[in-house]
Formats: structure tokens, C-alpha cells, sequence
């Protein structure tokens, strides 16, 4: 999974959105990076996540869905 965009709202978070994304609804998947790590939510159930970013050996990053216990 790709993360393309990333909106800098300052200078210790930015956001990215990731289209059908959610694991539940394959809904629009909001994600936030902080200091704190990575969160997401989806815009559409509001399913909250965690993600984590991995970075290859040739240095492209990828963002990796966090598994997370079914409701
Ligand atoms: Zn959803």
C-alpha cells in the first residue's frame, strides 16, 4: 500500500488519505502521522487503526495496516 499524499498540517504532523482503504468498509482511510506514531481512522464507519511506515532497502516507504482485533 501506497501512501501518496501527505498534507503537512505542522511541523510534527501530517496527514494522508488512502482511497478504500478500511479493512471494515473499504471506505476512504484517513491517516494522521504524530510524533506519537500512526493513526488511522476511515471517514466513512470511522474504524480506528494503527499503521506503521516501512521503508525498503531502496528507500520507497510503504504504509502498513496495523492488525487490530474485529469488533
Ligand atoms: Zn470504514
Amino acid at each position: 500500500m501506497e501512501a501518496t499524499e501527505l498534507n503537512v498540517i505542522d511541523e510534527t504532523i501530517s496527514e494522508a488519505s488512502l482511497p478504500e482503504a478500511c479493512p471494515s468498509c473499504h471506505g476512504k482511510l484517513s491517516v494522521r502521522l504524530s510524533p506519537d506514531g500512526i493513526s488511522t481512522v476511515c471517514l466513512g464507519c470511522h474504524f480506528m487503526g494503527r499503521a506503521q511506515l516501512e521503508t525498503d532497502e531502496y528507500g520507497s516507504t510503504s504504509l502498513e495496516l496495523l492488525p487490530t482485533a474485529q469488533a
